[in-house]
């Protein structure tokens, strides 16, 4: 049977895949999404134990773009929102087993001991350096036009931080476009940043530094929940898709659900699940998008949450949490004070850390069993923090493909996946393998798929 035009699939129901969906239907569309898992939200889950609130992928997220208010209001959440403690803009950083707050002002710049004095003066070269001369990593970037010690002591815990990354690998033009375009289009990083800022004014965006950050009283999951709620039986869960097949009109999706096989078909289909699957699914229409696709790197990362008797931790938990940089040679990435920033997230009395171990930098530590990984995060935090007892909660979540990295040449995946959409009218790629990883990309580039369908009618 023809399926109607204004018909669509979706296949993956993480942020990505609910927020397309949703704005689709706003649009007419008739669409359903088939989700593989027992809840709605991908990596977006928030689990609740004892007193504690553990959001085991996204802690919070910036509100970089209109589209959350927008979406906030329409879904009826936006006084769950709340906004992260001032205490959060302050961030620590691991040097010689001291945290170091990074510098908020010119002041605390010139005194602070997380860089050297010949380090900060290197600082001042910067709008004096020019553009690149082919396709750099961010550590090149960060290196050629800040110094090594910048690179090291804030740029390399930073990429530890948002890609659980290695800077030696990643694109900067790919992984980190604004910073990029600072340079391509302003010639500087402090010229571009001055003058860029009137251009995002125009556009009603939000810098990532001056973004406020933000999650939910319950949990980052009540976006999630809440768009699921919104598509209602619209949203299929425990449905995996098995494979795609073109038909003469459209599409028809198999997938493996709770009363079997069952198919589905629809005159589009967005693909909103992660690269390797992606990778599976389009075997049969086109290989060499497959090959592409299973290409992308996703290193493990385990989040490590831990309750810990406030009494117990000297260090004053008076900011967002720290990152460590490589040099440090620790076993874990960085720990976010996740009871400081928003509230309701530990019992009265008890602190929760966030704690983040492996990524590219040391993957073969998630290797670890449970019991290992709670004692090395704990043992990290008690000579980082001043800990004295052990903690009373724990709970750790395994993401063994966590987040794609845009490595060097990613430009050429990004194209080549551009080239497969427009051969193959009527099938979408909407990841955050693509347009950026963060929450804010994520929706942002499902508005921007949705708007493309809307407009090719
Ligand atoms: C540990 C961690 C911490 C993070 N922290 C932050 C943060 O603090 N702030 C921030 O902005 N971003 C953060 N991110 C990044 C951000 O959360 C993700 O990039 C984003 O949530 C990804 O959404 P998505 O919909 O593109 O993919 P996913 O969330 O991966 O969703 C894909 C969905 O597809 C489903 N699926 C897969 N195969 C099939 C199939 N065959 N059939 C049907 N369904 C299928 C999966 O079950 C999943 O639900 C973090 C990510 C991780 C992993």
């Amino acid at each position: 049977m023809k399926p109607t035009d204004r018909s669509c699939i979706v296949i993956g129901g993480g942020i990505s895949g609910l927020c397309a969906a949703y704005w689709l239907t706003q649009e007419n569309y008739n669409v359903i999404v088939l989700e593989r898992d027992a809840a709605p939200g991908g990596a977006m889950k928030t689990v609740r134990k004892d007193g504690y609130l553990i959001d085991t992928g996204p802690n919070s997220s910036l509100e970089t773009t209109p589209l959350f208010n927008e979406l906030f209001h329409s879904l009826g959440i936006i006084d769950r929102r709340v906004y992260a403690n001032e205490n959060s803009n302050k961030r620590y950083i691991l040097r010689n087993g001291k945290l170091h707050a990074i510098p908020m002002s010119p002041g605390a710049f010139l005194k602070t001991k997380l860089w050297s004095t010949k380090g900060k003066l290197r600082l001042l070269k910067e709008p004096f350096i020019g553009r690149a001369n082919g396709e750099e990593s961010i550590a090149q970037f960060v290196e050629r036009r800040l110094g090594r010690e910048f690179l090291d002591y804030a740029i390399n815990p930073f990429v530890a931080g948002v890609y659980a990354g290695n800077p030696e690998e990643l694109s900067v033009r790919s992984a980190f476009p604004k910073l990029y375009r600072l340079e391509e289009v302003y010639g500087g990083l402090i010229k571009g940043t001055i003058k860029g800022r009137k251009e995002r004014k125009q556009r009603a965006e939000q810098s990532k530094q001056s973004a406020k950050m933000f999650s939910f009283i319950d949990g980052m999951d009540t976006f999630s929940n809440a768009l699921g709620s919104v598509l209602g039986d619209r949203l299929i869960l425990n449905a995996k898709v098995d494979s795609i097949n073109k038909e003469k009109h459209g599409f028809t999706v198999t997938a493996e659900t709770t009363e079997g096989k069952k198919q589905y078909s629809a005159q589009q289909i967005i693909l909103s699940v992660p690269a390797h699957h992606a990778a599976h699914l389009l075997t049969t229409i086109d290989s060499s998008i497959s090959d592409i696709l299973s290409k992308i790197y996703y290193p493990p990362v385990t989040m490590v949450f831990l309750g810990y008797k406030t009494d117990v931790i000297s260090q004053p938990l008076d900011g967002f949490g720290y990152l460590i940089p490589a040099k440090e040679r620790r076993r874990i990435l960085g720990t976010i004070w996740s009871s400081t920033i928003f509230p309701k997230r530990a019992p009265d009395g008890y602190a929760a850390l966030t704690t983040f171990v492996g990524g590219s930098r040391q993957p073969e530590v998630t290797d670890h069993d449970e019991a290992t990984l709670r004692d090395i995060v704990h043992d990290e935090i008690a000579s980082i923090l001043g800990v004295s007892e052990e903690p009373d909660f724990y709970y750790l979540k395994e993401w063994k493909r966590a987040i794609p990295q845009y490595k060097l040449g990613y430009a050429e995946t990004t194209e080549r996946i551009e080239q497969f959409e427009q051969s193959h009218p009527g099938v979408y790629l909407c990841a955050n393998y693509r347009g950026g990883i963060s929450v804010g990309d994520c929706v942002t580039s499902a508005r921007r798929t949705v708007d493309i369908i809307v407009q090719k009618g």
